[in-house]
């Protein structure tokens, strides 16, 4: 369960690759169904977990175009600026994987004049502190807001959020209806763990006690050989193993327990 290298060049590719599926589009069993369909199929056959490396491409995609044709648009623009940019992840993103200076120029000198004008214009007698009088009389009276709680409005969220959000719940319902199609089962069934927050989600979406019982078994099953790996790492920290080397299987357990319990970095 490693983010392969393949995985890895996938994350790095320009932005003329991000998002090109490896399927064979006139083989009917993908081109009868949903894209959704060859996209989570594509991504089981990877290593690690598929909703996360489907969400990671979708974030990846955003960005790409974002920075390479929609940051002129005036209404993509503006959706942005509702959201007062993107959220940390994706505000890291955006700098660390399209770095593109007139992308965050544009974008954020839009976000700074916005929150500029709206602290201007914030009227201080509409304003009451959410701190307690108690603590206030000791002088802190710096910590305020307006009286609705609201200086800088905010009436979006990161939109790379959005696109994630809708993006999975249309994953979740392709896997609740395509679970018994044997190409999709075989291959959640050799794949990956799915990681805790997505496997949360399927659950808390599947109704049929049957696929409920698969994501059971899929789960129990990788969950209980990694935590056969780290129980190997706890015994060789003793000092009288203290001379038995971690396995790669070890080692690499070790990376794989931070992902399947928190997904990979940057999944929110
Ligand atoms: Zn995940
Ligand atoms: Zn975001």
């Amino acid at each position: 369960m490693t983010e392969s290298s393949e995985y890895h060049r996938a994350k790095c590719k320009s932005k003329h690759h991000v998002g090109r599926l490896d399927i064979d589009w006139s083989d009917p069993r993908f081109s009868t169904r949903e894209p959704s369909f060859a996209e989570l199929y594509e991504a089981m056959g990877r290593d690690g977990c598929s909703l996360c490396f489907l969400s990671d491409r979708i974030s990846r995609r955003y960005i790409d175009v974002y920075c390479g044709d929609n940051v002129t648009d005036v209404d993509i623009r503006s959706r942005i600026r509702e959201s007062n940019g993107f959220c940390n992840v994706h505000a890291h993103q955006l700098m660390s994987t399209q770095f593109s200076p007139l992308a965050v120029a544009f974008t954020y000198s839009d976000i700074l004049r916005k929150i500029r004008r709206e602290l201007q214009n914030a009227e201080p007698s509409n304003w009451k502190s959410f701190i307690p009088r108690a603590i206030r009389l000791f002088g802190r009276k710096w910590l305020r807001t307006s009286e609705n709680n609201v200086v800088f409005s905010q009436t979006k969220s990161c939109p790379v959020c959005t696109e994630i959000d809708n993006a999975e719940i249309r994953y979740v319902s392709t896997v609740i209806t395509h679970w018994q199609d044997s190409l999709l089962q075989e291959r959640f069934k050799s794949g990956s763990a799915l990681c805790l927050p997505h496997l949360t989600k399927t659950i808390d979406a599947a109704v049929d006690p049957d696929l409920i019982e698969l994501l059971i078994d899929v789960q129990i099953t990788h969950w209980d050989q990694l935590d056969f790996h780290l129980a190997e790492v706890v015994r060789k920290a003793d000092y009288r193993f203290s001379e038995e080397r971690l396995s790669d299987d070890e080692r690499q357990a070790l990376l794989d327990v931070i992902h399947v319990l928190s997904g990979v970095r940057g999944i929110r």
